[in-house]
């Protein structure tokens, strides 16, 4: 066990935020962090945008955090996402799935969700598809690529994307906005980098070979351990929770379970 890991799995470097000043504050922080990273890449910080995620965090600090002025919210399981959504309507606050979708959910999604994060099969395309048409709305998508070639990580192998972008115009509800990824969990920073960098590869190539198909071509990359090396490699949206709501007691083996 390193020094940074409680003996309940959650990470001393991530202090539990309670009140409308501690989000404001920890959302400054890591705003700070994702512009110096930015500048240092020589982008433009407004380019990226910050997701905060607050899945696993009780509604009643979900709701200080609303208080504090985040308007979207990423939550990874979509049960959780509809009791939030169902506990938050009475805000102003839209919601954004970035978890793996089981085609029976596809129902749920369709209803509520501002966009979805992790779209990696043709099933699930045709089943939100077929449910938004039916509600009359459309879902702004990411399609989610396994950089890391780690089985426990959701998201279709890089050989497999430009055969399924050509497929999304079919679902005419989709409108495809980019790429989405999680990295390898590694302390090896180089590791992590090549994972980010091969999905901007593979925007550019989508961009190049089909540039209808990618929509603006957004890259969904980083979270809290690794949200600075994403954006020195494009990412245009960073999906941060713990550095923003305080550590998780559940392992990331929840989210990605073993293969
Ligand atoms: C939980 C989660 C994140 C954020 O992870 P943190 O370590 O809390 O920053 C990002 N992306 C996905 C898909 C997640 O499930």
């Amino acid at each position: 066990m390193s020094k940074m890991e409680r003996p309940d799995g959650a990470d001393d470097r991530y202090p539990t935020a309670v009140t409308v000043d501690d989000f404001r504050s920890n959302i400054a922080a890591v705003r700070a962090r994702i512009d110096e990273a930015a500048r240092r890449a020589g982008r433009h910080p407004h380019d990226i945008t910050l997701l905060p995620v607050s899945k696993t965090v009780p509604t009643e600090r979900v709701r200080v955090a609303i208080e504090s002025g985040m308007r979207l919210l990423g939550e990874n399981k979509v049960q959780e996402a509809v009791r939030k959504h169902g506990e938050t309507t009475d805000l102003d606050v839209s919601w954004s799935i970035i978890g793996h979708l089981q085609t029976n959910k596809a129902r749920d999604v369709a209803a509520f969700a501002a966009e979805f994060q992790a779209l990696d099969r043709l099933r699930v395309a045709e089943a939100l598809d077929r449910r938004l048409q039916a509600a009359g709305r459309s879902l702004d998508v990411f399609v989610q690529v396994n950089t890391s070639a780690e089985d426990s990580k959701f998201g279709m192998p890089p050989e497999e994307l430009p055969t399924f972008l050509e497929a999304l115009p079919s679902y005419q509800s989709l409108r495809v906005r980019g790429l989405m990824t999680l990295a390898i969990l590694t302390p090896d920073d180089q590791r992590v980098r090549e994972c980010f960098s091969l999905l901007r590869t593979l925007r550019d190539q989508a961009r190049e070979d089909a540039p209808d198909l990618i929509g603006s071509g957004e890259l969904s990359m980083g979270m809290s351990g690794d949200y600075e090396i994403a954006v020195e490699e494009g990412a245009t949206c960073v999906r941060v929770g713990q550095a923003i709501f305080g550590a998780r007691a559940l392992p990331d083996s929840y989210y990605w379970p073993e293969a």
